[in-house]
């Protein structure tokens, strides 16, 4: 999605976090927007988004980044959910396996559910909880690459590429969609 004003264009990229419950989807969204981190953070069931602004060669790029908040634990996630995403962060925890082999089912509901090309990038959650990890780097890693998805390992407890994340994300939907504009 993308406007003009009389200053020059600005734009706006709807995101979508997905992935298991208890990854940390909720906490990666509040490390990015607001620098905040829940030990006990209790989902409330209901979908919300927060905002983000940056600036991109000088454009105005803000990105609403949506949290299923709690709707995958009843595999709720509707296709409301999906409509209209350029981007995605398909989650899991670096220290649950079964997290992990959950990725390619919902990369396979994203691919279902969205009707344009969306930059995806796959996220290990947790990587402070080194010493108990499940799932190896490389393991992520081949996943992406197999998958074309870009890959990072995070944290939103210590703030571990969580900025990193989003930001790539953002400006590959950016690079996508001013490629298809010029
Ligand atoms: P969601 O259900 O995927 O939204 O997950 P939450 O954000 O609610 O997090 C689930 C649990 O994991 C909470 O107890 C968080 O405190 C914890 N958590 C989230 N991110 C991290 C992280 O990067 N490191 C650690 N150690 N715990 C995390």
């Amino acid at each position: 999605m993308s406007s003009s004003d009389e200053e020059g264009e600005e734009y706006l990229f709807k995101i979508v976090i997905i992935g298991d419950s208890a990854v940390g989807k909720s906490n990666l969204l509040s490390r990015y927007a607001r620098n905040e981190f829940n030990l006990h953070s209790k989902a409330t069931i209901g979908v919300e988004f927060q905002t983000q602004t940056l600036e991109i060669e000088g454009k105005e790029v803000k990105a609403q980044i949506w949290d299923t908040a709690g709707q995958e634990r009843f595999r709720a996630v509707t296709s409301a959910y999906y409509r209209g995403a350029f981007g995605a962060l398909i989650v899991y925890d670096i220290t649950r396996r079964g997290t992990f082999e959950s990725a390619t089912r919902w990369l396979d509901e994203l691919k279902t559910h969205s009707d344009t090309t969306v930059a995806k990038m796959l996220v290990g959650n947790k990587s402070d909880l080194d010493n108990i990890r499940a799932v190896s780097v490389d393991e992520g890693k081949s996943l992406a690459e197999q998958e074309g998805l870009f890959f990072m390992e995070t944290s939103a407890l210590d703030s571990t590429n969580v900025n990193k994340a989003f930001e790539l994300v953002v400006r590959e939907i950016y690079n996508n969609v001013s490629r298809k504009v010029l």
